[in-house]
């Protein structure tokens, strides 16, 4: 497999081509793309063949380790590889270490191995478990292991273990693909790890970038994974980020895991990063929402997301955004998928994954038109102003649950005639009243499914320990 890019600018956005691709002669795909997230080898809540109904394009299928673990036995007596393995044989697979929608405990990593939050409970892989799981697994491109254990909050002497123990496993993994014979045309991305201190960055990328079999490179070591990642802002990873791709050699495809919200993905992609993944669709789904983010800047529309689950949506029978091609917009309404996720059918999250899915393709599809048409600034102006709207929303509803909990205990507590504040807020009860016309009760009810932390808030609840 082979990348190549258009632009020769160290730090900004650019269209690069996969291709020649063993398995898939006929094959390449564009970037900035994003790969399919899949757990235990399948998409969430859908089949592959349901897929195809979603997007005839070409796909890399994201095959994090962690769900597929097990998978290493039966598939050293498989003839086939693992893409094959799920049934997936027409996408490119990629296998990663952990899943990026599931957040992972921090601090249980040592300096030879790193921990894997399996469902069968914690296991402990080393740089030759990790080839050996390659080899089974046959794959056409996979990340390097690395020591991903590192956040915006953790401390220098935990980034440049993170680093000195990512640059052994690189030797090690490296030493093994290049006496692999199965392994010999597969496509092998470096990591880079060290946190968010630009010396530990610096160290790993001076001893990874002297490998000129690498074929790219992952930014690691950003976050726990996990639905937070979401809300993390993209002011705070800019300055790392930047830093490293400015290091990186600049042919090299550049990726980046992790729930992002499409207006931190706008951002690293700015910046120059080639590949994301669908992780992001997942989460949403989970919490019963779907994307209506608007991909064309002339466009009036201004909801940013919809969460089915609120009552407003049971006598709504619009499709889920006016315009979309796929599956579930053509045949169901926002009405009947209302009733789905509320009784908790099988077919409610399978409806909004379609969705969801098509139109995260969709906004890379976009993407790429924009680099190309010199118009990715306005697409980010656009999608960002919806996303900022939606989160003031979200914030003002959380307050009112705040609010009204705040009242359920002064009653109990005999203390209501006071106007103490709220926890996470300066707004009082008063001033929130005020603005409470716009919502009723059943939204409130209905927030209180949709709380949202944000990774910082996480990172301050975990103690970060290292063992190392
Ligand atoms: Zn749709």
């Amino acid at each position: 497999m082979k990348f190549s890019v258009n632009n020769t600018v160290k730090c900004g956005p650019r269209l690069g081509l996969l291709k020649e691709i063993e398995k898939h002669p006929n094959m390449s795909l564009e970037t900035p793309m994003a790969m399919l997230y899949t757990r235990g080898g399948s998409i969430p809540h859908i089949t592959n063949e349901v897929f195809k109904l979603v997007s005839h394009e070409s796909q890399i299928i994201q095959i994090p380790l962690v769900s597929t673990y097990n998978f290493e036995d039966a598939m050293n007596d498989f003839q086939g590889d693992i893409a094959d393995f799920v049934g997936m044989k027409e996408c490119i697979s990629c296998v990663t270490v952990q899943d990026p929608a599931d957040y992972t405990q921090p601090g249980h990593h040592f300096q030879n191995c790193i921990p894997l939050w399996t469902r069968q409970g914690k296991v402990l892989i080393n740089a030759k478990l990790y080839m050996n799981s390659i080899e089974a697994f046959k794959p056409d491109m996979y990340y390097l292991l690395s020591d991903s254990d590192t956040n915006i909050a953790s401390s220098v002497k935990r980034t440049s273990n993170a680093v000195s123990n990512t640059i052994s496993y690189f030797k090690e993994c490296m030493e093994r693909h290049e006496k692999s014979k199965v392994l010999k045309n597969s496509f092998v991305m470096g990591t880079i790890a060290g946190g968010y201190c630009f010396k530990s960055r610096k160290d790993c990328i001076d001893a990874v970038c002297s490998n000129d079999i690498v074929g790219g490179y992952l930014i690691d070591g950003l976050h726990n994974n996990g639905p937070e990642v979401e809300l993390q802002k993209a002011e705070e990873l800019k300055p790392i980020v930047k830093y490293v791709i400015e290091k990186l050699p600049q042919e090299k495809l550049r990726a980046i895991h992790g729930c992002w919200n499409p207006v931190t993905v706008l951002e690293l992609v700015q910046l120059g990063i080639d590949l994301f993944d669908t992780s992001y669709c997942y989460i949403l789904t989970e919490r019963s929402c779907a994307l209506t983010f608007s991909l064309d800047v002339e466009d009036k529309n201004d909801q940013y997301e919809l969460n089915l689950r609120q009552q407003q949506y049971a006598d709504d029978f619009q499709p889920i955004l006016s315009g979309c091609t796929c599956l579930t917009c053509s045949k169901y309404s926002r009405g009947y998928i209302h009733h789905l996720v509320t009784v908790q059918e099988l077919l409610g999250p399978l409806l909004l994954t379609i969705h969801n899915v098509h139109h995260y393709l969709k906004f890379f599809e976009k993407i790429r038109e924009c680099i190309r048409n010199g118009t990715l600034s306005q697409l980010q102006e656009k999608i960002t102003s919806q996303f900022n709207a939606y989160q003031e929303i979200i914030t003002k509803k959380q307050t009112l649950v705040n609010v009204s909990k705040l009242k359920e205990n002064n009653k109990d507590s005999d203390v209501s005639n006071q106007t103490p504040r709220t926890d996470n807020s300066s707004i009082t009860e008063e001033d929130a009243t005020e603005d409470s016309d716009a919502f009723d009760n059943d939204i409130i009810k209905e927030t209180q499914n949709d709380t949202r932390t944000t990774v910082m808030e996480t990172i301050n609840k975990t103690e970060v320990k290292s063992i190392s």
